[in-house]
């Protein structure tokens, strides 16, 4: 049975896309919009029938994708790019209907940012695709990228479009087929990707869409001996069980995973640009990888930054994120928000404080969490070490910087690190011991698709952006050329 849906004005085609066509499935699941709970879309239910179709047909377009000029390939994305760029307001407005996150960030950041992209990945194979030739004793090494072949990407709810992208695009650009395997929390906009790659001349079979609902499609698609990469973006878990598929069939992976990162302010920073960069750390009703969960503030600043970052975070507007004045919307989904509540219970009952929050705001119905604030946990209590994947924060103090840098890595994680302090040799040492893919120092989420992006010890494996996404999807080889036995 086809499915469609008519969500923010615009008609989604909710139904598989294998082979340039769009392929039912007998059941369906359905997508709720996190801003008020209703139903707004019945989406195609893929298992293991779907995902054999589709790396099966990326398997059979990568033998002529793979011999498309880069040129070429890169005249695809640009194309991909223009039209992602024509329809900001329709991908923004359904990504929001979605996933909840702010109407305002989509249209004006993270949507172009799709957009950038694919110009990125395209400009990367025109501009500073290297290729290394140099001689060995007279013989000549020229070393080149070759395409790996069908790459699975899966990806998350919390941010779909572009995290989906900051795979789809490099996979693309190095020659190699794609299935897509968006999350049943936010499967929408790969849909409309989907639409996108068809109207931009992607030949039949070069991207295709699985949706799925929990394990059904994604399990079936990183378990085929056929795919040669997977990209993942999710949670520690989900990684260990694709980690055990991808060990049975030695396909390389890349992980980006959850966090748990410190936000560290000396008693030298800037208070005010410190407290305006912590209540950032609850945007998207902290449902951000990267958030600064752990709040670790030097003693002699301690209380004027719990009191300012008090008021600053409950004046915090939370509400409809299609509002232009809405800080913090509505969490993704029931299920997440009472996991949110266990959360929240289990430190309570474990001794810790709330300060402030500690509460769905039942005012504005749906899910909505309040932005929260614990004292008093224990370190290595639930609390101070899971990812909540909400608004909720818990805070430490420290005395000297060198127990800051302890408690930062006392995690097993290493995602990010927000460190604020008027010392810029302090930053650097402190820079040089935290674990971490990324420490912002005196910023947060300044970012570059040229500079490396991932996490160290539970939050990852491999790295995104720039070289390090071209990599991991082409296999490297090296042709020598003997000076002799040549005809002529
Ligand atoms: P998740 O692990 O539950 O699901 C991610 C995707 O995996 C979904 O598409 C899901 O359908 C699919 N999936 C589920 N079971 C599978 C299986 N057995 N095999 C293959 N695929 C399977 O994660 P989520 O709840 O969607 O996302 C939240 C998590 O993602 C958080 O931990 C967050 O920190 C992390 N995240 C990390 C980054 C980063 O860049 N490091 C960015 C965003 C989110």
């Amino acid at each position: 049975m086809k499915t469609m849906a008519l969500v923010a004005g615009a008609q989604v085609d909710t139904n598989h896309f294998i082979d340039g066509m769009r392929i039912p499935s007998d059941s369906t699941f359905q997508d709720i919009s996190p801003i008020d709970g209703s139903v707004i879309a019945e989406v195609a239910r893929g298992g293991r029938h779907e995902a054999y179709l589709a790396v099966t047909a990326a398997k059979a377009a990568f033998e002529s994708w793979r011999k498309v000029s880069p040129k070429e390939r890169a005249a695809h994305l640009h194309r991909i790019a223009e039209l992602v760029e024509e329809r900001v307001e329709v991908l923004a407005a359904v990504e929001t209907a979605d996933n909840g996150a702010l109407l305002r960030s989509h249209r004006r950041s993270v949507m172009p940012r799709v957009a950038h992209n694919f110009r990125f990945f395209a400009d990367y194979l025109t501009d500073s695709l290297v290729v290394d030739d140099f001689q060995t004793r007279g013989h000549r090494n020229h070393v080149s990228y070759d395409p790996a072949g069908v790459a699975v990407l899966i990806s998350p709810w919390n941010a779909p479009l572009m995290l989906a992208t900051w795979k789809v695009a490099p996979a693309l650009a190095a020659g190699n087929t794609v299935v897509l395997k968006p999350s049943e929390w936010s499967p929408l906009t790969a849909s409309l990707l989907a639409d996108i790659a068809a109207e931009a001349g992607l030949p039949p079979g070069v991207f295709n869409v699985v949706q799925g609902y929990g394990e059904e499609a994604g399990a079936a698609l990183v378990a085929d001996a056929r795919v040669r990469r997977i990209s993942f973006t999710g949670s520690v878990p989900t990684a260990k069980s694709i980690a055990a598929a991808c060990a049975k069939n030695l396909t390389p992976v890349s992980f980006e995973l959850g966090g748990k990162s410190p936000f560290i302010v000396f008693d030298d920073a800037d208070l005010e640009l410190a407290l305006s960069m912590a209540v950032e750390q609850y945007d998207n009703a902290g449902q951000v990888c990267l958030s600064g969960t752990r709040l670790l503030v030097q003693s002699g600043i301690w209380e004027a930054f719990m009191e300012r970052f008090a008021e600053a975070a409950e004046a915090l507007r939370q509400g409809d994120p299609r509002d232009d004045e809405t800080r913090i919307g509505p969490q993704i989904h029931p299920e997440h928000l009472e996991r949110i509540e266990g959360f929240v219970t289990r430190a309570k009952q474990a001794g810790a404080h709330v300060v402030f929050g500690g509460e769905p705001n039942r005012e504005l119905g749906g899910l909505y969490y309040r932005p929260t604030l614990i004292v008093g946990a224990d370190p290595h209590s639930e609390i101070a070490q899971e990812e909540v994947f909400g608004p909720v924060l818990v805070a430490f103090k420290f005395d000297g910087e060198e127990e800051a840098v302890s408690m930062a890595n006392d995690t097993d994680f290493g995602l990010a690190a927000m460190v604020f302090t008027s010392d810029p040799e302090r930053a650097e040492r402190v820079s040089a011991q935290v674990v971490a893919g990324t420490v912002w120092n005196n910023c947060f989420y300044v970012r570059d698709l040229r500079a490396p992006f991932g996490g160290s010890k539970q939050s990852g494996i491999g790295r995104e952006g720039g070289a390090w996404s071209f990599d991991f999807f082409c296999d490297l080889k090296n042709s020598v050329f003997s000076p002799q036995g040549w005809r002529g």
